[in-house]
């Protein structure tokens, strides 16, 4: 896994992967989760699938380079 992004539209802003990964994640201004890194760094890909499976809505995809879903 190297990108991910947060669907806006299945976000509900429950703050879980912000818990889990806050180096990844982080709540904007409208309290819905947004990716902060463009790439996640091997360190942090744990992290990121603890997060993309306790997303209650499963809002957190694995995209590609493009930013398409894989
Ligand atoms: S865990 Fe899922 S629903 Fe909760 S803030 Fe993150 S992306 Fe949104």
């Amino acid at each position: 896994m190297e990108r991910v992004r947060v669907n806006k539209d299945e976000c509900i802003g429950c703050g879980a992967c912000q818990a889990i990964a806050p180096n990844v994640f982080s709540l904007n201004d409208k309290g819905f989760a947004e990716v902060i890194k463009d790439k996640i760094p091997e360190e942090l890909t744990a992290d990121v699938m603890d997060a993309l499976e306790n997303c209650p809505t499963n809002a957190i995809e694995e995209v590609n380079e493009d930013n398409k879903k894989e």
